[in-house]
């Protein structure tokens, strides 16, 4: 997923911001980095000691002269920005953007740009008009505006979280394929369970504990019990084994 998401800087003009983007980029795990119109050079000792190790980033990203050019082949672009417009734009969280990731960058070939504007002035209305959403980060209203790489910080972040629940929800899954229960670990069957739930009326019987004429849902309530706990066949062994020394005990008395 994040290999299909490519962060778009516009006419950014300090090279030590380009720098700081490719370090949050290859934090987070972003590789795909284009710029549009570069009021800078990229390359510059600003740019790479700001990268610290993320100058790869630098070097790969890709150089365009217009924003359609840039996001040409995504199926999604979405429009960073601190300002509110005088036509409101479809306005989402940083985290509502994470949720929609993992559909957006579906198949293999779809390709997310997050657009961010110039430092001094941000992104045009028409900027944003061309992005299918305006994604603003929550602040203080009256300091709404982060620095350039911070931006993309906190929304490569959101990325990141939204990549790792994913890589979780499909281990839990593939854990969940993979533990077909196998010897000890096999679940008692449901033939199992009623020669235990027998045995288990049985010893109750015989210690005093139950009394089926006045059974009061007993039998019941404890099937529920041990049905929540879905025994293993070698839980259910020990169990049984239990019921058994209490029989014995209980003949003894
Ligand atoms: N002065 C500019 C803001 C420049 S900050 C303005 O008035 O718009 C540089 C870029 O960082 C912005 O264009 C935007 O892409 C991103 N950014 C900064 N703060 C942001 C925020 N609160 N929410 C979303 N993006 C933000």
């Amino acid at each position: 997923m994040l290999e299909r998401i490519r962060i778009v800087l516009i006419g950014t003009s300090h090279p030590g911001n380009i720098g700081g983007v490719a370090r949050a980029m290859h934090n987070m795990g972003l590789a795909d980095l284009a710029l549009v119109a570069p009021r800078c050079d990229v390359i510059t000792q600003d740019s790479i000691s700001r990268a610290s190790g993320a100058d790869h980033l630098l070097h790969q990203a890709t150089v365009h002269s217009t924003l359609e050019a840039a996001v040409a082949d995504c199926t999604l672009a979405v429009g960073a920005s601190a300002r509110s417009r005088t036509l409101p734009w479809p306005m989402i969280s940083p985290r509502e953007l994470a949720e929609r990731l993992p559909s957006e960058c579906q198949p293999d070939s779809a390709r997310v740009a997050l657009v961010f504007g110039r430092e001094d002035s941000g992104l045009t209305n028409a900027e944003l008009q061309r992005c299918h959403a305006h994604v603003h980060i929550p602040t203080n209203a009256d300091f709404s505006s982060l620095n350039l790489a911070a931006a993309v910080q906190v929304i490569a972040y959101e990325c990141r979280m939204a990549w790792l629940s994913q890589q979780h929800i499909q281990q839990q899954a593939a854990a969940t394929a993979s533990s077909a229960p196998e010897n000890d670990e096999a679940l008692a069957t449901h033939a199992e369970l009623e020669r235990y739930f027998e045995h288990l009326e049985r010893t109750l019987i015989a210690i005093e504990f139950h009394d089926p004429a006045q059974p009061r849902q007993l039998m019941a309530r404890l099937r529920r019990l041990y049905l929540r706990a879905r025994p293993e066949k070698m839980e259910m062994n020990i169990l049984r084994g239990i019921l058994s020394a209490m029989e014995k005990a209980a003949d003894q008395r």
